[in-house]
């Protein structure tokens, strides 16, 4: 297999895996036809493509929330996650 296969198929596992776990619907509205996957911390933040920084969103939930960190999810993963993007960007920011 190509490396790029490989990593298609990588995506194409998390992607399954977030809709697995996150009960194939809207966390916001409960909807279960157009749904996307939305990164709890967008990736022009942070580029951070871990399952654990992803949620299952309809389209127009997703559309809502735009570029601002918000979380659906309340599991250990997704809080975890948002803690250390935080202190990232603290750090970040003491910096300048
Ligand atoms: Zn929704």
């Amino acid at each position: 297999m190509s490396k790029e296969k490989e990593k298609l198929n990588r995506k194409k596992k998390i992607k399954a895996r977030v809709y697995e776990r996150d009960g194939r619907r809207c966390l916001v509205c409960g909807r279960i036809d157009h749904l996307t996957i939305d990164h709890i911390v967008p990736l022009s933040l942070w580029k951070n493509n871990s399952h654990r920084n992803m949620q299952v969103m309809c389209g127009q939930c997703n559309a809502e929330k735009g570029v601002k960190v918000i979380s659906y999810r309340t599991d250990e993963g997704a809080l975890s996650t948002i803690n250390k993007y935080l202190k990232l960007k603290s750090r970040d920011d003491n910096n300048v």
